[in-house]
């Protein structure tokens, strides 16, 4: 088996690499193979963190046998996550997977030519735009035809590509942000000028849509390999009970939020897209703290996020149980370059929630932005500059959960409390 399976196992080659092993999923189980658990990690940490890394680092590559495990951990992941029976964490499964794979497809294209002695093989942009039939569909911008000085050189590294129009509809969502609609895009020949970001951005909708093709498997319950893998699944279904926010903190008090969501904030507010992670971030934070779609699309009017977006993202983080999907992880946002940890402040607690529950538990009044004097969940400018201000005192002083409140506000944050 091929490591570049292991890496990318949705590709059309890891599915044949599968089918040739001739490995039986349900003798795989039975054994309680290594494959079985890092599938059960897959699945956690698609559901918990956004990601489905392994949680001991690296990608593993270093022997066949980590290969073999890695590679069928992808069909034990999509089997145990439909035996979860919920859309919610189809969904967010397969985000979780497309969200590693653009990842590491970032990585791979960063390697440089030199440096590819790396035990893991990497693929090209190239290889990616043919999994997916877009080779023809998607063409770098040549330097000439490039109107914007940054359009780069045409060939390896080009800045900018076109899409045709038709891969380009069908690939990105005006949700994520005005800046996506087709009305405000360069569109010549029917084809779409976009970033090589925004082509990988493109990228991962189309492996999400791979991944999610085909899922739930039917499987009958308390049979075969459904009840190989009862134990496991009960797991998931605990952990997410535990780990989901039953009795939602519901209380919106911006001026406590943490600063991964300040500043996500603040950057929707500038007029600036957010990334699909930054997005799913701060969604399932807005959720997390018990805001309806209707509230969250009222404290984002004023930002590049719009109502349509808003609507589906926060719908499917809340499933018809009423179950949530917490945020990813300090760790996870920290590796998506949305958490910069001030103070080391990751040490109060593990996700951007649990931090503002504590902030929230510490402060000695919370006013609930909804039940403010406008009432339409407008921050007034007086109350966003104070926000901004706390954020900054708090931040330089080492403000923690525990040094909320009045700690925060009188300057003398302390971490004593910390765990
Ligand atoms: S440590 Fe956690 S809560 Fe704090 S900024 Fe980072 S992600 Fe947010």
């Amino acid at each position: 088996m091929d490591a570049l399976d292991a890496k990318y196992p949705f590709f059309a080659a890891a599915r044949e690499a599968v089918a040739d092993a001739a490995v039986s999923l349900p003798e795989l189980v039975a054994a309680d193979a290594p494959a079985v658990e890092r599938g059960r990690e897959r699945v956690e940490r698609a559901l918990m963190d956004g990601t489905v890394e392994s949680e001991s680092g690296e990608f593993p590559g270093e022997s066949d046998y980590d290969v073999q495990a890695e590679l069928l951990s992808y069909p034990i992941a999509r089997i145990l996550v439909s035996l979860l029976d919920s859309e919610p964490a189809i969904e967010k499964y397969a985000a979780a997977e497309a969200a590693t794979a653009v990842d590491r497809i970032r990585g791979d294209l960063a390697t440089d030519d030199e440096l590819r002695s790396v035990p893991t093989p990497t693929v090209a942009l190239d290889d990616v735009l043919a999994e997916f039939d877009l080779a023809d569909a998607v063409r770098p911008e040549s330097s000439r035809s490039a109107s914007a000085p940054d359009a780069g050189a045409p060939g390896r590294d080009p800045a900018h590509y076109r899409i045709d129009v038709g891969p380009y509809l069908r690939l990105t969502s005006p949700s994520w942000g005005e800046s996506w609609r087709l009305v405000n895009r360069a569109l010549a020949d029917g084809a779409v000028r976009v970033s090589r970001g925004e082509l990988l951005d493109a990228l991962e909708a189309a492996v999400e849509e791979r991944v999610r093709e085909g899922l739930p498997f039917e499987l009958a319950a308390g049979e075969g390999i459904a009840a190989e893998l009862e134990e496991g699944v009960a797991d998931l279904k605990r952990l997410l009970s535990e780990r989901s926010y039953a009795g939602p903190i519901d209380v919106v008090a911006p001026e406590l939020f943490p600063p991964c969501m300040t500043n996500l904030i603040e950057k929707a507010e500038r007029g600036a897209d957010l990334s699909p992670p930054e997005s799913f971030a701060l969604m399932a934070f807005l959720v997390g703290i018990g805001m309806t779609p209707d509230e969250v699309v009222a404290f984002c009017a004023d930002t590049s996020l719009d109502a349509e977006g808003i609507r589906y993202q926060t719908e499917y983080l809340k499933d018809d149980r009423g179950t949530q999907y917490p945020p990813p992880t300090c760790e996870t946002l920290a590796n998506y370059g949305i958490c910069h940890n001030e103070e080391d402040h990751m040490q109060v607690a593990a996700d951007p929630l649990a931090y503002y529950e504590k902030r929230v538990a510490a402060a000695d009044e919370v006013a609930d932005w909804r039940d403010r004097e406008d009432g339409d969940g407008e921050r007034d400018g007086d109350e966003k500059e104070g926000d901004e201000r706390e954020g900054h005192e708090s931040a330089e002083a080492g403000g923690t959960p525990e040094s909320g409140g009045a700690a925060e506000s009188s300057g003398t944050a302390t971490t004593d409390g910390a765990e």
